[in-house]
């Protein structure tokens, strides 16, 4: 898997093997479980919200490493922020993982998410960083059900 080396950044590592904000929550008032069937991860999200805003977050999950550090890098970046701070923080990033624009265009709002942006050379892991924010859209909107990136 030389493909995968490459995208194996230092932080994407760290937050594989030392997740942020992993683990259950049990104040949480809207949760989401998404999947991406291509590589076969799994994210279960939990919410705090009040007012709108992302009082605290936590993830639960099982899949490749870049999935788990995008969850993990994701909690990190929203909490604190409105819900549609974070809808549009997820388009921004969508964008820069995607190719559509270069990561330098949003590189100060992105943040550490800026490290996702070498996914863009591989179609498919660019599912396994997207997951964790398709099921937070779908968290926000409390979908009781499996979303999948398909
Ligand atoms: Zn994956």
């Amino acid at each position: 898997m030389d493909d995968l080396r490459e995208l194996y950044q230092e932080i994407i590592l760290d937050h594989n093997k030392n997740p942020k904000n992993f683990g259950d929550l049990p104040e949480a008032n809207h949760q989401a479980e998404g999947y991406n069937p291509l590589c076969g991860d799994r994210v279960n999200l939990y919410l705090k919200l009040e007012n709108d805003k992302i009082q605290d977050v936590r993830f639960k999950g099982s899949g490749c490493a870049i999935s788990k550090a995008a969850a993990s890098v994701m909690t990190t970046e929203i909490k604190g922020k409105t819900v549609d701070e974070a809808k549009q923080l997820f388009k921004k990033f969508q964008k820069v993982i995607t190719g559509e624009v270069d990561a330098d265009a949003h590189s100060a709002e992105l943040g550490k998410l800026v490290v996702f942006a070498g996914v863009r050379q591989f179609p498919v892991r660019v599912k396994c960083a997207a997951l964790a924010w398709h099921t937070l859209l779908a968290a926000f909107e409390d979908e009781r059900k499996t979303v999948s990136t398909e």
